[in-house]
């Protein structure tokens, strides 16, 4: 961290622009150039950002669905507006391939939309008589959900505008107010984000984007005023937030290491072709770093050689290099440590007997789309996720033996198989110990309405809009005596 001011971008803080005494570099990962210098608020702008928001909470609350519903459409219109600019500006600071950044901001469209037509129709109460028992005679219990308080949303690097997105528009639906800290290399599609929640009439306190450096996150995550912890990023500091605030409402979006089932009635040369497609896409797509990406593929034996000839093809025929060109399928990681670590996994895994089918190769931040087989179960790469351009190759015997493969993971997030029999989708339904099973295509399917989340070390509770809204909402009970 340098302490110069010069040119430094601005914070928000309780819906205005703000500088610090601190900044940090963002910089592309694709050619190491310098994006932005941004500003890190004090110790005091937090303060005063997290008792704005105490502040205007109960205000906010009962301000009316309309106002906060016009307010979601807007953002959404302008995102729509800018859509393009704000795609650059997520390649730029994320490295990843401008079309998949044009998808995203798409999509980000999509949940401010949602979240407007969620806030005008969002009621979650009930009436009850309770003369159902003696003591309920002469009584009626009305139920209405209330905000539980101020929202502290943490988001990763890996979807900057929309899993921010995911955090801020239902806490606006329900009237929550949100301080919002983005991840430290991607911070600059949420101050955007900002510029357009700065143009409605949403109260100051309401919200704010606070770049705040990792160590001295603690201190707000330990902050009583902020009861509802909305973390998406890896489990390892997930889980560590949620055992140091254990009374606090903690929802968590962690990691996975998602596989893609290819079972033996899917079998025709146009299912493999489909099914290899989608496999080869959703391994590299992100250079790998999406949280359901395809890390693992699990073949029927009848249809594994010649799936595995076509999904080796596609990956080698992926165009790699700069994400800022059209026709780039795969662009560089993060960073470049975060290459030198898939880097010292892919090597470990081919010192323990791994075979090295395509790839594994790193020149900087990237790293070549990489096919292994022949895992062994102490390599890193076969518990761990990789969060990286790296898909292992393995050979089922029948259903069980796959579905047994999928759950044999400490992660639960979601699954793909690749069958067209109705019973077996049902089946994969019932047995997988994931979050979401996606039938006929890639585990990486995410439709931003549903609910979404995962299981085991993949994290507690949902996002999706309505589920986070009920997420950060609970229901108070109205009870009328004498009536
Ligand atoms: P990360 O855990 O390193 O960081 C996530 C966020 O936590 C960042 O904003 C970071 O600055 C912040 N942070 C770091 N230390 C903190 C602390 N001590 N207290 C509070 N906040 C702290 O994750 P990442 O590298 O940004 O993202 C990648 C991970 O996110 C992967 O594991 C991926 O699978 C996961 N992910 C999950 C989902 C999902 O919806 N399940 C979606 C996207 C990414």
């Amino acid at each position: 961290m340098t302490s110069t001011r010069t040119a430094a971008k601005a914070f928000w803080l309780a819906g205005r622009q703000a500088t610090g005494e601190d900044t940090f570099e963002v910089t592309h990962p694709w050619d190491g150039t310098v994006v932005a210098t941004v500003s890190v608020p004090t110790e005091a702008q937090v303060e005063e950002a997290v008792s704005a928001a105490t502040a205007v909470q109960a205000g906010f609350a009962a301000s009316p669905a309309h106002v906060r519903a016009a307010a979601l459409d807007h953002v959404s219109k302008r995102l729509a507006e800018r859509s393009e600019e704000i795609a650059r500006l997520i390649t730029a600071e994320n490295g990843k391939p401008i079309k998949w950044a044009r998808g995203e901001v798409g999509r980000a469209v999509s949940v401010f939309r949602w979240a407007a037509e969620e806030a005008r129709r969002f009621n979650g109460g009930d009436a009850q008589r309770l003369d159902t028992d003696a003591g309920g005679v002469g009584r009626l219990a009305v139920t209405r959900r209330f905000p539980r308080g101020v929202v502290l949303g943490i988001a990763p690097f890996n979807f900057p505008l929309n899993l921010v997105a995911h955090k801020v528009a239902p806490a606006i639906a329900v009237g929550a107010p949100i301080i919002l800290k983005p991840a430290p290399a991607t911070p600059l599609s949420a101050l955007l984000l900002g510029e357009l929640l700065a143009e409605t009439d949403l109260p100051a306190g309401s919200w704010s984007v606070l770049t705040v450096p990792n160590d001295r996150m603690p201190a707000l995550v330990q902050d009583e005023r902020l009861p509802v912890i909305s973390f998406t990023g890896s489990d390892t500091v997930g889980f560590a937030i949620q055992q140091s605030v254990p009374h606090k409402h903690t929802t968590l979006e962690l990691g996975g290491n998602a596989a893609a089932v290819v079972l033996a009635d899917y079998s025709s040369d146009a299912d493999l072709e489909w099914a290899a497609t989608r496999i080869a896409t959703f391994a590299n797509y992100q250079a790998g770093q999406s949280c359901i990406s395809v890390q693992r593929v699990i073949a029927d034996a009848s249809v594994y050689d010649r799936l595995v000839e076509k999904v080796v093809a596609k990956v080698k025929a992926q165009v790699t290099g700069d994400p800022s060109d059209d026709a780039t399928d795969v662009g560089p990681l993060v960073s470049e440590d975060a290459a030198k670590r898939v880097e010292s996994w892919v090597d470990d895994a081919v010192a323990k007997g791994a075979k090295l089918v395509t790839g594994g190769a790193r020149d900087g931040a990237s790293y070549a789309p990489t096919v292994i087989a022949d895992l062994p179960d102490d390599a890193i790469l076969a518990t761990a996720e990789v969060f990286g351009p790296v898909l292992s190759l393995h050979k089922a015997n029948g259903t069980d033996e796959a579905f047994a493969a999928v759950n044999d993971s400490k992660f639960g997030l979601q699954a793909g198989v690749f069958t067209h029999d109705l019973k077996t989708a049902f089946r994969a339904h019932r047995e997988l110990e994931v979050g979401g099973v996606i039938i006929g295509d890639a585990p990486s399917y995410r439709a931003d309405q549903m609910p979404y989340g995962g299981v085991k070390a993949s994290g507690v509770g949902r996002e999706g809009v309505a589920y986070a809204m009920d997420d950060y909402t609970y229901e108070r009970v109205l009870v009328l005596t004498g009536l």
